[in-house]
């Protein structure tokens, strides 16, 4: 589905991200390597280049974004952050953990970003080509996944350009991420408590050592729409739980079940995150028409990865 607009490839060097800076001061696109998927960049305090963001996806006005800075110092030009938010940050940053903080009133974004809330989901990232554009923006950037809404998540610019090839200016290639699963949000209140949005990268035991508190029960969903159900959609049935595939599904396999597709043959945790969406677009594509998944433990890694399956197969 290209559009009558060129997407431009661009190297993850000094030329591409000199490249990509210039796009994104005039309010433009680009498509973002991260350790978690790809981010879909624009300046968060440029209200036209926000708006880009939600038209190019077909996101939801009611779904806010995560502003990405290169660094602590820029997250407390932003937000407000205290000693929770600190110790969280000492620890986890720059890496795939989000705080969900109170906004300052002087933040100066685009009112889009946070879809009118009191509140402003925050991250430090940490890959060197986000990281190199960051510095040299020196501005905050909002970037969700670099998809159209509610379908998988991208971590390969072929994943970008399946859905947004033609919508958006740029995109930088810079390989598969790393990690694969989107960064775990977490909601620092102003009574003390916290919880956690969204399971990912960084464990709920983590954080609740650095804390020294357990996540107040579950937040409304209201809160946190990239949570609604039919997020991660690989567009077919999906089964989980599967132990070897029935007739007419495409099967990723763990483990020992062996499948079309192996999220990890060797049973690694971090590898299946790495390649779940990867197994899930490779799926989506397959004549097949449905799909299975191999059990996954629920420990670990694994329970932010059974989260996302949980929503693929809703
Ligand atoms: P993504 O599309 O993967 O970038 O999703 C971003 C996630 O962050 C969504 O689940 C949002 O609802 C959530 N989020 C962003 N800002 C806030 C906020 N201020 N409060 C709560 N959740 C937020
Ligand atoms: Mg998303």
């Amino acid at each position: 589905m290209t559009g009558k607009n060129a997407t431009e490839m661009l190297q993850p060097d000094g030329a591409g991200i000199a490249r990509a800076a210039e796009i994104l001061q005039r309010g433009g696109l680009v498509a973002v390597p991260t350790e978690t998927v790809y981010g879909l960049a624009a300046r968060a305090d440029n209200a036209d280049a926000v708006a880009r963001i939600y038209n190019a996806k077909g996101r939801p006005s009611f779904n806010p974004l995560i502003v990405h800075v290169a660094e602590l110092a820029a997250a407390a030009r932003l937000a407000r952050l205290d000693d929770r938010a600190e110790k969280l940050a000492a620890h986890f940053w720059p890496g795939p953990l989000t705080l969900v903080l109170p906004l300052r009133e002087d933040a100066g974004l685009a009112g889009a970003v946070t879809a009118g809330l009191p509140t402003l989901a925050l991250r430090v990232p940490d890959h060197p080509t986000m990281q190199s554009l960051l510095r040299v923006l020196d501005g905050p950037v909002a970037a969700p996944s670099a998809n159209a809404s509610e379908t998988v998540s991208p971590t390969s610019v072929d994943h970008v350009l399946k859905t947004l090839d033609g919508r958006i200016d740029a995109v930088i290639d810079a390989g598969a991420t790393q990690r694969g699963l989107e960064s775990t949000i977490v909601a620092l209140r102003p009574d003390g408590s916290w919880n956690l949005l969204r399971a990912g990268p960084v464990g709920t035991e983590a954080i609740a050592a650095v804390l020294g508190s357990p996540p107040a029960g579950a937040s409304s969903g209201v809160e946190a729409p990239g949570q609604l159900e039919r997020h991660y959609a690989p567009g077919k049935p999906v089964r989980l739980d599967a132990r070897s595939a029935r007739e007419g599904e495409f099967l990723l396999g763990f483990a020992s079940v062996g499948g079309d597709w192996q999220l990890s043959g060797s049973g690694d945790l971090a590898e299946a995150a790495a390649r779940l969406y990867a197994g899930l677009h490779a799926a989506a594509e397959a004549n097949a028409p449905r799909i299975a998944v191999a059990p996954i433990p629920d420990e670990g890694l694994g329970v932010a990865i059974n989260d996302r399956l949980r929503r693929a197969a809703a």
